[in-house]
């Protein structure tokens, strides 16, 4: 076994949700997680405009840093499973959800394939993904990008976001 299978990962994984109740949703998406992966830091909450139609509620956004053993297709699977147990149905794209759970890095990974694309492909371009990111790990870096994601956030055209409160516990 070599050092990088002995090791688990540090990996961000990012929460989005629209449809409540939002605070609640996050808390079963972190407590489902906790059952597989370590928890090792949680952002504040942040509340922003949806991307894609408008006619929806603001998203409510966090990040969120985990040591896991599982491999990132097993990662994959769990998130998606966690989504449907909280009542996640087949949306539209950038529609209304009560959760997405996205891998946004796995280590300094760079994986593309038809299901699974680590970094997340538009990570660095969200704001919202990028802010609560730097807020947990503030010498981040994006693997693909080759960037810190502080100069990332630096030069983010998506300007705008409202920082909102703790990440809910219950
Ligand atoms: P989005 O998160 O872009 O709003 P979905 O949550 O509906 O969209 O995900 C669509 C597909 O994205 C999933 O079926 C999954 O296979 C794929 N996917 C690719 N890369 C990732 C990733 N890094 N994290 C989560 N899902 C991913
Ligand atoms: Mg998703």
């Amino acid at each position: 076994m070599n050092k990088s299978e002995a090791l688990p990962s540090a990996v961000f994984i990012g929460i989005g949700a629209n449809i409540g109740p939002v605070s609640k949703n996050f808390a079963r998406a972190l407590a489902n997680i906790e059952k597989y992966a370590r928890v090792l830091a949680l952002s504040s909450l942040y509340e922003s405009d949806p991307v894609g139609p408008q006619d929806q509620p603001k998203f409510t956004n966090a990040v969120i840093k985990v040591e896991t053993r599982l491999s990132p297709f097993k990662l994959l699977l769990l998130l998606q499973t966690i989504e449907k147990e909280i009542g996640r149905e087949k949306t539209v794209l950038w529609g209304p959800r009560v959760i997405d759970l996205d891998i946004i890095f796995y280590g300094d990974l760079i994986i593309n394939t038809d299901s699974l694309v680590i970094p997340h492909p538009k990570a660095h371009e969200r704001r919202f993904v990028m802010e609560p990111l730097l807020e947990i790990e503030p010498t981040a870096w994006h693997p693909a990008k080759k960037m810190a994601i502080r100069d990332i956030c630096a030069q983010l055209k998506d300007s705008q976001m409202i920082l909102k409160t703790d990440f809910p516990r219950f």
